[in-house]
């Protein structure tokens, strides 16, 4: 079986910073794949990458079988994959529901988007509440969901979220990773980047460690957690 993602040998570099230093993993269909690892190793540079934001320096980007180098990010979202960027980048002015309309943009299935707009609202019932208020009177937490809602709303075969748990109370992260176990049951594959390592590899099939643009360490979400050297860097365990 192939990959749904194969990422073989990427770098990616800001002017002369090489931000990810030739990293490969891959994604199989239906599996939760995390990356973790400190501010500036290079997982957000690695999403925005894979969305086409950013060129790459070399190595190859395979996703649904299909090379990804020199499509542009428009036509990535075509493919089916979306990206929950860090940070949110919400619309503040319009309404929820106009947001997550704007996630459907590709789409001319009205009927299909309304179903999908009505399954975001039972994932994540405040929204529907609010539907046509602004989002920016969303908490963060909230903002949170509603990235996430919108970056659904294309459909995606591979869902990419960068950060989902930044800044959330405990209470709002545990509904949000609940979540992304409820859209795996439903599906759909997930890249998730988290700084929460204990979050993340709790929920993923596998987890790739990264160390300033490489992949150190690479291991189911199980073996990962109760790895050594994973716990004492990133679960904060002496
Ligand atoms: P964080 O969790 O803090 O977002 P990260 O693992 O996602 O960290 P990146 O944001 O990918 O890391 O950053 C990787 C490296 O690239 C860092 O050294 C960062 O300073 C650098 N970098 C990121 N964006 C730019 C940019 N626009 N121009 C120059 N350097 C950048």
């Amino acid at each position: 079986m192939t990959a749904l993602l194969e990422v073989d040998n990427l770098r990616v570099a800001y002017g002369k910073i090489e931000a990810v230093k030739g990293i490969s993993f891959t994604v199989e269909a239906g599996q939760i794949v995390t990356l973790i690892g400190t501010n500036g190793a290079g997982k957000t540079t690695t999403l925005r990458t894979l969305s086409g934001l950013l060129k790459p320096l070399s190595g190859t980007i395979r996703f649904d079988g299909r090379p990804l180098a020199s499509v542009p990010a428009h036509r990535i979202v075509a493919l089916g994959l979306a990206h929950s960027p860090e940070g949110r980048h919400i619309f503040p002015r319009l309404t929820i529901a106009e947001n997550l309309q704007l996630g459907a943009f590709l789409r001319k299935d009205t009927e299909g988007i309304a179903k999908d707009v009505r399954r975001v609202y039972d994932l994540f019932p405040i929204l529907g509440e609010r539907a046509r208020q602004a989002a920016g009177t969303l908490s963060g937490g909230e903002q949170q969901m509603l990235a996430m809602g919108r970056a659904l709303m294309s459909r995606p075969k591979l869902l990419m979220l960068d950060e989902p748990s930044m800044g959330l109370s405990p209470i709002m992260m545990q509904l949000i990773m609940a979540t992304i176990t409820e859209l795996k049951a439903s599906g759909t594959t997930i890249l998730l980047v988290e700084q929460n390592a204990q979050a993340a590899l709790s929920l993923a099939d596998h987890g790739h460690v990264m160390e300033i643009g490489k992949i150190v360490l690479s291991g189911t979400g199980a073996d990962l957690l109760h790895d050594e050297s994973v716990r004492k860097a990133y679960l904060g365990e002496d």
